[in-house]
């Protein structure tokens, strides 16, 4: 019988980059508030993302990276787990669909400790989901989540998801943390873009002659904050080093023509960067066939 799916078929998207295999695997979407920009009203928001046919509120992705190299399986952010309602959370299905379990992973690497990066490390009940991997994170973001007088600057909302929850998800991984610093994996070097954090950290991987940078929330909302990188979220914990950074990485992007993955660009999330009109621009990489290398090195198409 021909039966009608009501539903896409899971979020999975390979893209070798030299020996390296990344794989895009999406976690949902959240559909973020126009409140939470600055620099750019609502009214304004909205007429921007109109022009470029997206939704307002811009419905944001969430993408997590599998990282397969010399043997290792890493992946990048680890998703919402279930803290941030029905549309996140999808990356246990994403990487069941894939095949690959979380106990076969042996690296997490984390741009940083915010729930929609952090909080698919655990079980709800605190049990590591991640049995057998070390956590790779910015030893800067952990101080900044464990400090006690920077939470208690905050109101009892954000104490609990910005604070409270990076502890519970960190606990059972403490006595296998690792700094985010350096040369992290195979390949995989690890780049500091502090700002939207005090440790935010973007991963290079790199490979033959392959490159890819995964920049984490260097942009939220591409067709907002690419034109003009001053526009912040109201989520960034120093949102002028946020824009600073910004503007530092999509310089470092589009003058070296580097292609780059985003845990917020739309899905699977690769993109270029390009100058446009003062700003910049994302060029959106078309569908890549090739996936296997061959002997000799020529890439087999399918
Ligand atoms: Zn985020």
């Amino acid at each position: 019988m021909n039966v009608i799916p009501d539903a896409q078929v899971p979020g999975i998207y390979h893209r070798r980059i030299g020996d390296i295999l990344v794989t895009a695997l999406t976690d949902g979407y959240y559909d973020t508030p126009l409140a939470s920009f600055n620099a750019v009203t609502e009214e304004e928001a909205a007429a921007i993302l109109a022009e470029n046919f997206q939704p307002a509120p811009p419905r944001v992705s969430i993408n997590c990276f599998l990282i397969r190299s010399g043997g290792r399986t890493a992946i990048v952010d680890t998703g919402a787990g279930g803290s941030m309602g029905p549309t996140l959370g999808v990356l246990p299905r994403s990487l069941a669909a894939l095949g690959v379990s979380e106990g076969e992973i042996d690296t997490v690497l984390l741009t940083h400790l915010h729930p929609d990066h952090s909080n698919g490390l655990t079980d709800p009940d605190g049990n590591a989901l991640f049995a057998s991997a070390e956590v790779v994170v910015s030893s800067a973001d952990l101080l900044y989540r464990s400090d006690d007088a920077e939470r208690s600057r905050f109101n009892a909302v954000q104490q609990r998801r910005y604070f409270d929850d990076a502890r519970f998800q960190m606990a059972p991984y403490m006595d296998r943390v690792r700094d985010a610093s350096g040369e992290v994996l195979p390949g995989v070097t690890a780049t500091p873009l502090a700002g939207h954090t005090p440790g935010h950290t973007g991963y290079v991987v790199s490979s033959g002659n392959d490159a890819l940078l995964i920049w984490g929330d260097t942009c939220h909302v591409p067709e907002l904050q690419l034109p003009n990188p001053d526009v912040t979220v109201a989520f960034d914990v120093d949102s002028a080093a946020a824009a600073r950074t910004r503007r530092r990485v999509l310089d470092w992007a589009a003058s070296d023509r580097l292609l780059v993955a985003g845990m917020h660009l739309h899905f699977p999330g690769f993109i270029h960067v390009v100058r446009r009109n003062g700003g910049y621009q994302a060029l959106p990489e078309s569908w890549r066939y090739e996936l296997a290398p061959t002997p000799g090195g020529a890439e087999r198409t399918v």
